[in-house]
């Protein structure tokens, strides 16, 4: 339940622009961004066959070490690309061959223009977009120089890994990067776990893409493969399903009422069922996910 009266759209702009874009577009450099920077530590999560997942701060990092050397989904901060750097060293790894982002926002793609001397970037065509759009003041360093459409195999390390796009959930330009010798999947950020997820309006994300996407998804997956949140811990297929089906319920709850002629105001009153308490306690409040369902137009 939300008992607060404060204006959902001042407040979820608060959260937005306090965690998400904070340092990614507006603030590095700032010394600030530098000190919160200073101690994040990189922890590696072993995965499964080649891959582990890095977490920092940011989103998470799948890293694939092997024979063919190393490929990385999604960088997190610019002052962190030499802890992450580190962490890779420490696994065996030397620096990257290819860094695929799952999307642009500057949690996971911040780091591209340090790794872009080594690295090929690869993402989807409306990650490039976004990056190379003068408003984002992206550096030419970080962009993408292969792009695609609906999505492109990359065969390294022994298994082929499959970029999937996932059209309009999180944004216009989400990829799942499915490591289909190893097992693991990255899901970006239409996966966090599990909370609400962030719906970015402005970026062309919407709730029906994202159910879309998910009911297809999930229906493909084995039952033993682990999936990596775009912000969360690593997860089992049966806590990706839950996920799934509290996204369903509760996107569904609000329509439903959108339907019956509620407002935004009236939704967000009754609010949702306590069993989903804890989906509202990390960056998406309650109140902010019922505001994005309801803002959400039809595709
Ligand atoms: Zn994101």
């Amino acid at each position: 339940m939300s008992g607060s009266t404060a204006l959902p759209t001042s407040r979820f702009h608060s959260v937005f622009v306090k965690s998400l874009v904070f340092s990614s577009i507006f603030l590095p450099g700032l010394s600030q961004a530098q000190d919160d920077f200073a101690n994040v530590v990189i922890t590696p999560v072993p995965a499964a066959g080649n891959i582990t997942m890095l977490m920092g701060q940011g989103g998470n990092i799948a890293v694939s070490i092997g024979e063919d050397g190393v490929l990385m989904v999604d960088d997190q901060f610019a002052p962190l690309s030499d802890k992450i750097k580190a962490a890779i060293s420490s696994l065996g790894g030397d620096a990257p061959a290819f860094l695929v982002n799952t999307h642009w926002h500057g949690d996971h793609s911040g780091g591209n223009e340090n790794f872009s001397d080594q690295a090929t970037i690869i993402a989807h065509d409306n990650v490039r977009a976004r990056l190379t759009d003068p408003a984002n003041s992206r550096v030419p360093e970080s962009y993408p120089v292969i792009t695609y459409a609906d999505g492109v195999s990359i065969h390294f390390n022994g298994e082929e890994i499959r970029l999937i796009h996932l059209p309009n959930g999180h944004t216009d330009g989400d990829s799942a990067i499915w490591f289909t010798g190893s097992n693991v999947l990255h899901m970006g950020d239409q996966f966090f776990a599990i909370r609400y997820p962030f719906i970015d309006l402005s970026s062309n994300g919407n709730v029906h893409g994202l159910i879309r996407n998910l009911n297809n998804l999930v229906t493909r997956l084995p039952d033993d493969i682990l999936i990596i949140p775009g912000h969360g811990n690593l997860s089992t297929k049966a806590e990706f399903v839950t996920y799934v089906d509290g996204v369903n319920e509760t996107a569904a709850m609000v329509l439903d009422r959108k339907a019956a002629g509620l407002s935004l105001e009236a939704i967000i009153e009754e609010g949702l069922p306590a069993e989903y308490e804890q989906w509202g306690t990390g960056f998406i409040s309650e109140e902010a996910w019922i505001t994005a369902v309801f803002n959400s137009p039809n595709l």
